[in-house]
């Protein structure tokens, strides 16, 4: 596959839905009230969405991958319901502390690593370095950084604070309200 197309990499907790801690229950999935228009507007546009996302909470033995999987069932319908469509889904299950033996692991695909993105890429026929990333943390836009690909910071979820903690060295292309108001960025960046 070709390696010609755009995508937009997205965070999970705290950018496309609310952030509860460890996402335990997918009763606790809550779109943000935007998210639905966000995502339809990229769909529109031809780039590729697709989600990534750490969840060590596998690793740490609160969750299974069973869950994070019924999670990503449950937003692709909320997100059907309003015709909007994310390409794929990735996550991350390990963190080297982990409790789950075989999660418990330094990866290469726990984000700020590139890992899921590679992935992504191989799968989906994306370029990176022509792409975007959207999160709510530092580790988003590192994320972005480190695969060549431009780096948007929410100020939901984590975002909050996440603004006046910025690690030396690492510069968002953008920090704005929400994912909404990213996508209107990356449409006018296009
Ligand atoms: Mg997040
Ligand atoms: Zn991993």
């Amino acid at each position: 596959m070709n390696s010609s197309a755009r995508g937009v990499f997205i965070d999970r907790d705290g950018t496309l839905i609310e952030e509860v801690g460890y996402l335990d229950r997918v009763e606790r999935v809550a779109l943000y009230p935007w998210s639905i228009d966000a995502i339809r507007a990229l769909n529109r546009t031809g780039l590729r969405v697709v989600l990534v996302s750490n969840q060590s909470g596998v690793a740490r033995g609160f969750f299974t991958e069973a869950v994070v999987e019924e999670v990503h069932h449950r937003i692709a319908a909320l997100l059907d319901a309003g015709g909007a469509r994310i390409d794929a889904y990735y996550y991350c299950p390990h963190h080297p502390d982990g409790k789950i033996e075989r999660y418990a692991q330094r990866c290469d695909c726990r984000k700020p690593s590139r890992g899921l993105v590679d992935r992504a890429a191989r799968e989906l026929g994306i370029d990176p370095a022509r792409s975007f990333v959207v999160g709510d943390r530092w580790l988003d836009v590192q994320l972005a950084r480190a695969v060549g690909a431009q780096g948007l910071l929410v100020r939901t979820g984590y975002g909050v604070t996440e603004e006046s903690k910025r690690p030396a060295g690492v510069e968002a292309d953008a920090i704005v309200n929400n994912l909404i108001e990213a996508v209107s960025w990356i449409l006018l960046a296009m």
